[in-house]
């Protein structure tokens, strides 16, 4: 099998020790006969694979107990029209922090329920930075304060956890959960999507303080209440089961390897191979962010001759450095370095950056 580095903003790289585990027991489950994928979810076997991954989610997060872990299906998108429904009354406003493509997808679609007010914006420099909190024009009774805790396609990830002021906080944590240690009970909701950091796309958790519950809008269908999951433990229908068992055996790896703690330690390493590369460049390469801003997960950089990006990825490809084009928003490069990329893969990545600016600069 050839070794590639897998530098995709997600679905993304998962970890090979998961990826073998799947596969020893893709038949045959613990001596179950069967596939993950071809069980009850009503059966004890799944009800044992959906506890533990509850479970080690809970001890890594040290998510408190009047907090509910769902899981879900439609992506943080879906989430999107279910914050206003459940969490926003008839007339009532939200706010907002925007710092990029994902908070502005968010306001959109919640601005079709709620009034929205942006606390906040860092778009005068094209979403380069977090805007300093002491501005944020808040406002005192709004239903929620929603921000993004890492831009995945900016690259700017927030590296404090915002005051509440008694407004429900709610985290649109879908790049950079698990990848660092985070206080639960300063929020009344953390989402993410689980194909950056937990496993496979099709599965969304949200982690969600109890007393939030049960208020919901009356036209809310069922599927969209928070609470029918809450209910009925995450199965009021059939979960995405494959999923689950796949996050379930991420987040036993991440507890092995030392857990949230030891992936920071780890990401903070690998973010700065690949930033030093960028710095010591001479302005060959160039990163948009603000310094105190940088994401450890999503490094976006472009090169000062845009003539040169396909050489440089078509380079990069032959070095089996994959998946390194920017969004399409943006153009240029982006390097996606969840938990699941090792250190050798930036830093053959940063190794690859020096060579190819040696020889074109
Ligand atoms: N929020 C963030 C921060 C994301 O990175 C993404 C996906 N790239 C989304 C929301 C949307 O996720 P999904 O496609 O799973 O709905």
């Amino acid at each position: 099998m050839t070794q590639v580095f897998n530098f995709s903003s997600g679905p993304a790289v998962l970890p090979h020790e998961v990826l073998l585990q799947v596969q020893a027991e893709m038949l045959d489950w613990h001596g179950s006969g069967m596939s993950v994928m071809e069980m009850s979810h009503r059966g004890p076997e799944f009800g044992q694979i959906l506890a533990e991954a509850e479970a080690d989610l809970r001890t890594l997060m040290a998510i408190p107990d009047n907090y509910k872990v769902l899981f879900l299906q439609g992506g943080a998108h879906l989430q999107f029209a279910m914050l206003p429904l459940n969490f926003a009354p008839v007339g009532s406003t939200v706010d907002f922090v925007n710092t990029g493509h994902w908070s502005k997808v968010a306001i959109k679609e919640v601005s079709r329920y709620a009034n929205v007010n942006i606390v906040a914006s860092s778009e005068d420099k094209n979403f380069s930075y977090v805007p300093d909190e002491s501005t944020w024009q808040r406002t005192p009774d709004a239903a929620f304060l929603h921000y993004c805790s890492n831009e995945t396609i900016g690259g700017v990830e927030f590296n404090h956890i915002p005051q509440a002021n008694g407004v429900p906080l709610i985290c649109d944590m879908s790049s950079n959960i698990l990848s660092r240690p985070v206080d639960v009970s300063q929020f009344g909701m953390i989402y993410a999507g689980a194909q950056k950091n937990m496993g496979p796309s099709g599965v969304a958790v949200s982690i969600v303080r109890s007393d939030l519950l049960g208020k919901a809008r009356s036209d809310t269908p069922t599927m969209l209440n928070y609470k029918s999951y809450a209910d009925n433990g995450s199965m009021y229908n059939t979960p995405p089961s494959f999923g689950i068992y796949v996050a379930g055996l991420v987040y036993k790896h991440v507890l092995q390897q030392g857990g949230v703690a030891a992936m920071e330690a780890k990401n903070i390493e690998k973010a700065n191979v690949i930033y030093a590369a960028i710095d010591a460049s001479n302005g060959f390469y160039h990163c948009p962010t603000a310094l105190a801003d940088r994401s450890r997960m999503n490094i976006p950089f472009t090169l000062a001759d845009q003539q040169l990006d396909q050489a440089f990825l078509a380079g990069a490809e032959a070095r089996h450095l994959l998946q390194l084009k920017g969004h399409r928003s943006v153009g240029g490069m982006r390097a996606s370095i969840y938990n699941a990329m090792p250190l050798a893969g930036c830093q053959a990545l940063a190794d690859y950056m020096n060579e190819f600016a040696k020889m074109k600069g």
